[in-house]
């Protein structure tokens, strides 16, 4: 048994690092193709320091191009690698276009594809990751969905019962495995000045947020409006790339609200369970909200993780600035007593089981 894992972006390091460690504990030969979608420090290689993960068998490098160019790149190298090493069965996880090139690579290599969290849907179509989820459902051998509402979602596009297994998601393991490790090697709050319990923790990265400055100033001043009427710190990790937007278009912001780089995982992890209220368009970070126990606003006006709604533990605000505000203030001092939707923590290894059966 051998198993190849195409990944390329931050969020696929992270929910596929469960999987990795199941492999090694059960002795399944596995490697790792990274496309380079990110590639920066801390986009990239800080994850797989700090989690100890296998370095990448294959760096593809391939970097930020338009998405045609980017998953044709990727596509035609992909390819070449997977009918050198022959692997068993490839997996890729969520929806970018790493993920879309590595299943299409496999699928015309004839290769078996496995779909690490099948079955999301926004329903948006101008969603870049929309397309990519469903292309990837639909030519996926394994489905594995993280929630019978995303396996029906499945079922209702006509895929095969059999296809799909209802596992969990590996993110709950993630944050399982390293959220200990984090609490007692990381004092981020203390180097930001932060004490539990009092601060807001934001990042910001879908297209439709920040690409325009039409949208990045709404989310800008929602984020200056809220900390003045919460009265607390923000902390904003935010891509360098959006970073030099709101320098660029001198955008002002409060002084609550600090900006700082993208941090590791385990950084990340302790500036989340810490905070009183997360603020994100992100989709890992709304799941990691339900397992931390920390309310979550998502500044989107969909989300494919519907049932962190249903639960109350995260609300949709947009841009809006009053909106935002409105639920920042409904949030804030939710009682949190929801139980994560996501699975026991134990995902990555049924996933391996799966397969090796
Ligand atoms: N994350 C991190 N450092 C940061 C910001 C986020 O480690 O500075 C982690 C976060 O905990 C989550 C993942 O990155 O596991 C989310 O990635 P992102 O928001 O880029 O992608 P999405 O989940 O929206 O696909």
């Amino acid at each position: 048994m051998k198993i190849c894992m195409v990944l390329g972006t931050r969020p696929e390091i992270i929910k596929l690092s469960p999987i990795m460690r199941a492999c090694e504990e059960k002795g399944i030969e596995y490697f790792i193709i990274h496309t380079g979608q990110h590639y920066d420090k801390n986009m990239d290689s800080i994850f797989f320091e700090e989690l100890k993960l296998a370095s990448p068998k294959y760096n593809l490098g391939v970097g930020s191009c338009s998405p045609g160019k980017q998953i044709s790149l990727m596509l035609e190298r992909i390819e070449e690698i997977l009918l050198k090493e022959n692997p068993d069965v490839v997996l890729v996880q969520g929806d970018t276009n790493s993920v879309l090139a590595g299943a299409l690579a496999a699928k015309k290599a004839n290769l078996k594809v496995g779909h690490v969290e099948a079955g999301l849907r926004s329903y948006d179509e101008s969603m870049p990751e929309e397309h990519n989820r469903i292309l990837v459902d639909h030519i996926s051998d394994f489905l594995f969905a993280s929630t019978e509402d995303a396996a029906q979602k499945i079922d209702n596009e006509g895929i095969k019962k059999e296809k799909v297994y209802v596992v969990g998601n590996t993110v709950v393991d993630a944050v399982y495995q390293n959220g200990d490790i984090a609490e007692q090697s990381k004092n981020i709050l203390k180097s930001l000045g932060l004490e539990k319990n009092e601060y807001i923790i934001t990042t910001a990265h879908r297209p439709a947020n920040v690409d325009s400055p039409v949208q990045l100033k709404k989310l800008v001043d929602g984020l200056n409006g809220v900390v003045k009427e919460l009265q607390l710190p923000l902390i904003f990790a935010v891509h360098p790339r959006t970073k030099n937007c709101i320098e660029k278009a001198k955008f002002i912001l409060d002084d609550l609200v600090k900006l700082i780089d993208p941090v590791g995982y385990l950084d990340f992890l302790q500036l989340l369970k810490n905070a009183k209220l997360i603020i994100t368009d992100s989709g890992g970070i709304q799941e990691e909200a339900s397992v931390l126990k920390v309310p979550c606003v998502t500044t989107r006006e969909n989300t494919e993780r519907p049932e962190t709604l249903t639960l109350g533990c995260n609300i949709l605000s947009g841009v809006e600035p009053e909106k935002m505000i409105a639920c920042a203030k409904e949030m804030v001092n939710k009682s949190r007593d929801w139980n994560s939707p996501y699975g026991d923590g134990k995902t990555g290894e049924r996933i391996v089981e799966i397969i090796n059966q």
